[in-house]
C-alpha cells in the first residue's frame, strides 16, 4: 500500500488520473497517488490508521450494483506490530453501503469505512476518456429491482445537485401529471400526490483493474444542455431535464425572511403562517430580466449623457 493514501486527510482529497494512468507529471501532486491504479480505493479503519483492503475490486463491483446492500467477506490482512511478532487477522467482515457506509467487524463490531475515488463526472466536467467517476442515480421500482433515472439530462442535475448540497429536489413527469420530491437527506423520492415514497441510490460504473490496464474509460452521459445565463448567488444548480424549478428556500434564507417581513406588513401574524416559500429557477425568464435590465441601464446612461452634452 503506498504511504500516500494512509494521510488522514485522504478522504478529503481525490485519486489522480495521471497516476492512474501511469503518467502523472505533476511535480508535486496534490492528489492521491496509489499502487494499485484503481481509480477508487476500499479503506477500513483498524487501530487508527486506514487499511486499504486488498480485494478493493470485489467491495467496488458488488457497490456498483444498486440492488445490493451491503457486502460479506473474510477480511485477512498481516500486521507488523513488532519486528518478530506477526499478527494475522482473519475477520468476517461486512460493508453496508447505506444510509452510511460502515463496516462490521467480528471482534471489533462496526468500523469506519471509506471510498477513495477520482472526482465525480459533474465537477471534473465530464470530460470523456477518462477515469472520473461516473456516478449513476438509480430509483426502486420494485422491491429489489432498481432503475436508472433517465433522461441522461436528469442524471446530470441529481448529481450537481447533491454535490452543491441542495437538500430537496421538486419536479414534474407526464406532463406534469405527478410531482415528485426528491430528499437528499433520506435519499428517497416521493409523489407528492400519492405520498409513495421509494428509495434512491448513488453507484458508480464499474471499472475493473483489467479495464485500466486496457485504458478502457467507464462510459459518459449524453453531455448536458449547456445553460449560458449566469447563476446568482443563493440560486441551486440549474435543472437541466425540465424548464424550470421550483426551490424551497430555509427560513434562514435571506429572501424568505425578506419576503415573509413584506408579506406580514399587511396581513396580521395571528391569522396567517407562512409554511413554504418558494424561488421559481427560469433561466430563460431570468436571461429576459437580464437582457431588459442591461437594456434599461443602457438607457439610463444615453439619457445621461445627452442631458450633459
Ligand atoms: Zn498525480
Amino acid at each position: 500500500m503506498s504511504s500516500s493514501v494512509m494521510k488522514d486527510d485522504a478522504s478529503n482529497k481525490f485519486l489522480c488520473m495521471g497516476n492512474i494512468q501511469g503518467n502523472c507529471t505533476q511535480n508535486k501532486c496534490t492528489r492521491l497517488h496509489s499502487d494499485t491504479h484503481l481509480p477508487y480505493l476500499w479503506q477500513i479503519q483498524l487501530f487508527g490508521g486506514w487499511f486499504t483492503l486488498p480485494n478493493s475490486e470485489s467491495v467496488e463491483q458488488v457497490f456498483c450494483s444498486p440492488e445490493k446492500k451491503d457486502y460479506s467477506f473474510k477480511f485477512t490482512y498481516e500486521l507488523d506490530f513488532y519486528i518478530s511478532i506477526l499478527h494475522c487477522l482473519n475477520l468476517d467482515c461486512t460493508i453496508v453501503f447505506e444510509p452510511e457506509t460502515r463496516a462490521f467487524m467480528s471482534e471489533y463490531s462496526f468500523v469506519e469505512v471509506r471510498r477513495l475515488s477520482t472526482m465525480s463526472f459533474n465537477k471534473a466536467g465530464d470530460v470523456g476518456d477518462s477515469f472520473v467517476t461516473q456516478w449513476r442515480w438509480y430509483w426502486e421500482y420494485n422491491a429489489g429491482k432498481w432503475m436508472l433515472f433517465k433522461p441522461d439530462s436528469i442524471q446530470h442535475t441529481l448529481e450537481a445537485k447533491f454535490l452543491a448540497k441542495q437538500t430537496t429536489y421538486l419536479y414534474w413527469r407526464e406532463n406534469y401529471k405527478w410531482k415528485y420530491k426528491i430528499d437528499f437527506g433520506s435519499m428517497t423520492q416521493q409523489n407528492v400526490q400519492t405520498g409513495a415514497t421509494r428509495p434512491l441510490r448513488r453507484r458508480p460504473v464499474f471499472v475493473s483493474f483489467q479495464d485500466v490496464q486496457d485504458n478502457k474509460t467507464p462510459p459518459c452521459l449524453t453531455p448536458p444542455q449547456v445553460i449560458e445565463v449566469a447563476l446568482p448567488p443563493p440560486w441551486v444548480p440549474w435543472d437541466l431535464a425540465h424548464p424550470f424549478e421550483l426551490v424551497q428556500m430555509s427560513p434562514d434564507d435571506k429572501d424568505f425572511i425578506e419576503l415573509s417581513a413584506s408579506f406580514f406588513k399587511t396581513v396580521s401574524r395571528d391569522q396567517f403562517t407562512l409554511t413554504a416559500v418558494f424561488r421559481i429557477q427560469n433561466h430563460a425568464l431570468l436571461s429576459g430580466f437580464n437582457n431588459q435590465f442591461l437594456m434599461m441601464q443602457a438607457r439610463l446612461i444615453d439619457k445621461n449623457m445627452s442631458r450633459k452634452s
